[in-house]
């Protein structure tokens, strides 16, 4: 039996430990059904079946350089002083079918990746052999065998290529090609449906009236969840009122494989989201003990998994890279040690804060110190200080037990960047 998330507990509003939130947002979603993608759909799609090799890779001998093929036999004893003389018979270019055989004596000229005609063992190289009219002299001999791209020699018919689970980069999607696959099972990207809600929205390049703000959160959310992966559209600046909210959510719960909607999820008396949820299926409000990002609301409405964020732009972004995304990235198929944020441990560049109880991310630039990595914090943590998350490289973890770390303090930061390659 599925346990009930958030435990139902004596006295509310207790805080839901950061770990149970997570582990009970993971608990009650499974990947999207398998579905075949072609190749280019495929890049950073989890793999759904182990793949094997239907044919050999190459399919045939070939060369590996642009020469002539020979029997390596014949070129015993070349050298500079003493070349050896083929008669030319032919040649072959990549793509070549009909093959000239090479006799005894023989060579045929040959181009990189053209197969090797029958007869032949080794390819000497344009560069180690001179043309006389129909004569080639060699200067050197390769060896035996030299050259030569054996049929099956990067991969054998029947060997697995690539593992079920495995995230189809750019190298994978080369692999399916050279083996023949055009279409491939996957775990599909996920439909991510973004709402936003309050009456104060309004869309960027609208004139702002008084009392208005932009609605960044939508904007911001859908853009996380691209670069976690996820298809993403935004469906809807929903008013504060029961029933927009209530066709709302309906509308994006029909449209997503996962709702996040922002605001309405904390104690205000325009908060609605929250009433408007419970009665849409199993959606339950809580409060994590984490900062930012208190109050949030999980469940299954109308039959899409939804994630209600609070308000303010920063609790929204970074509950989405410690909460959403690994929901997100669950729903794609990755393996469960692949759900969040690499993390590194830095040292802090000064002391820091943290309210008591409560798992703090702190917002911060990373650079190289003598002793490794030093983390500073980007500026005002406050949660609706966005600028904070535009200088950040990552969020710095600051475990619910302590209430203060000084400066040198290890923690952990997860990476918010792709091109951080210079901090491991
Ligand atoms: P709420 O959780 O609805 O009470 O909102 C908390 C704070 O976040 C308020 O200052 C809101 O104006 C702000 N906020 C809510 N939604 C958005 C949004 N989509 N974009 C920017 N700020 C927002
Ligand atoms: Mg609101």
């Amino acid at each position: 039996m599925a346990a009930v998330f958030p435990p139902d507990r004596p006295n509310p509003p207790d805080l839901v430990p950061f770990a149970e939130a997570r582990a009970g947002v993971l608990e009650r979603l499974v990947p999207l059904p398998v579905r075949e993608a072609g190749l280019a759909d495929a890049i950073g799609c989890v793999l759904a079946v182990d793949i094997a090799a239907a044919e050999d890779l190459p399919p045939f001998a070939n060369s590996a350089m642009d020469g002539f093929a020979v029997r390596g036999a014949d070129l015993a004893g070349a050298g500079e002083a003493a070349p050896v003389p083929l008669k030319l018979t032919g040649e072959v270019f990549a793509g070549t079918g009909r093959l000239p055989t090479v006799e005894p004596g023989a060579a045929v000229r040959i181009m990189t990746g053209g197969a090797l005609p029958p007869g032949a063992d080794t390819v000497v190289p344009v560069e180690q052999a001179a043309v006389e009219g129909d004569t080639v002299l060699v200067r050197l001999d390769p060896g035996p065998g030299r050259f030569v791209r054996a049929a099956g020699e990067d991969v054998r018919l029947g060997t697995v290529v690539l593992e079920r689970g495995r995230v189809l980069d750019p190298a994978a999607v080369g692999m399916l090609a050279s083996v023949g696959r055009k279409r491939v099972p996957v775990h599909p990207r996920p439909r991510v449906a973004v709402v936003s809600t309050g009456d104060e929205l309004v869309d960027p390049g609208d004139p702002l009236g008084p009392g208005q703000i932009r609605d960044s959160n939508s904007w911001l959310l859908a853009a996380q969840a691209r670069s976690a992966g996820a298809e993403a559209f935004r469906c809807g600046r929903l008013r504060d009122d029961p029933e927009a909210l209530r066709r709302g959510f309906a509308l994006a719960a029909a449209e997503g494989d996962l709702v996040v909607t922002s605001g309405g999820v904390s104690v205000g008396d325009r908060d609605y989201t929250k009433q408007v949820l419970a009665t849409m299926g199993d959606v339950r409000s809580f409060k994590v003990a984490m900062q930012p990002g208190m109050p949030q609301a999980f469940g299954i409405a109308a039959g899409t998994p939804l994630y209600g964020l609070p308000g303010n732009p920063v609790s929204c972004f970074v509950v989405f890279e410690t909460l959403v995304r690994p929901a997100l990235r669950r729903l794609a198929g990755h393996a469960d040690d692949r759900l969040d944020r690499p993390r590194v441990v830095a040292r802090l560049g000064e002391p820091v804060r943290s309210p008591a109880g409560k798992v703090s991310f702190l917002r911060v630039r990373l650079a190289v110190g003598n002793e490794g990595l030093v983390a500073s914090l980007t500026g005002n943590q406050g949660s609706g200080v966005l600028s904070s998350c535009v200088a950040a490289d990552g969020l710095a973890v600051v475990p619910a037990e302590h209430r203060e770390l000084p400066e040198g303090s290890p923690v952990q930061v997860l990476l918010l960047k792709e091109d951080l390659a210079w901090v491991s």
